[in-house]
Order: C-alpha cells, then structure tokens, then sequence
C-alpha cells in the first residue's frame, strides 16, 4: 500500500504527534513472524498510540545491546517524524486553543 501524501503539520494526526512531541507509549508485544536471533531475546515494543515497532535484542540480565536495534515507523507517524519534537508540540498547542475558542475541552484525559 502506497503511503497517504501530506503537505502540512495541519494535517498530522494529534496521537501521532503525541508521539512526535513527547514520545512513544511504548508497551511489550511480540510480532509474528520474527526471526529468532542468534543469541539472546527478542524484545519487541509497540506504540500503543501510533502503531510503530522497536525491536531490540537483550540479554538475560536484561542488558538491551545498541547495535541491534531496529524500528519500523509506522506511515503516518513517519510524516509526523520530519517536524521537530517542538513544532509538533506547538501544533497540539494550537489544536487545544482552537478547541477552547470554539467552546469545547482541549483533547486531554482529566486526572483527579
Ligand atoms: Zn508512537
């Protein structure tokens, strides 16, 4: 499947400038499909919000080892990526103050 075509931040989904802006929510899952590496475990997390992948291999102290690892950016998130942390945080920014002018909550979980 060919990649949908942006133009603009405007046109960023917010989770994946979430991710853009203050990280990945990375949680543990495993993928079909991998190869099982010469030495060590597999240990593959999943962005809960965006979808993308990292893979790393680690050891059994769990010791992750830097040379291998791997991500695969989901496409979406992969748009988000070529603006900078700051720009996307100043697109969520905006997206919350246009909510507020038109009289609804910005897009944010409340915590008591
Ligand atoms: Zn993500």
């Amino acid at each position: 499947m060919r990649p949908r075509i942006y133009y603009s931040i405007e046109e960023c989904g917010e989770n994946e400038l979430n991710c853009r802006g203050y990280g990945h929510r990375w949680d543990r899952a495993a993928k079909f499909g991998q190869r099982t590496p010469l030495w060590g475990t597999r240990h593959s997390l999943r962005c809960d919000q965006c979808s993308s992948w990292r893979h790393d291999l680690m050891n059994s102290r769990g010791v992750l080892d830097p040379s291998a690892r791997g991500y695969e950016l989901a496409d979406e998130y992969q748009f988000a990526a070529q603006f900078s942390r700051q720009e996307a945080r100043a697109e969520l920014l905006r997206r919350d103050r246009r909510r507020e002018r038109a009289g609804r909550r910005p897009n944010l979980e409340l915590v008591s």
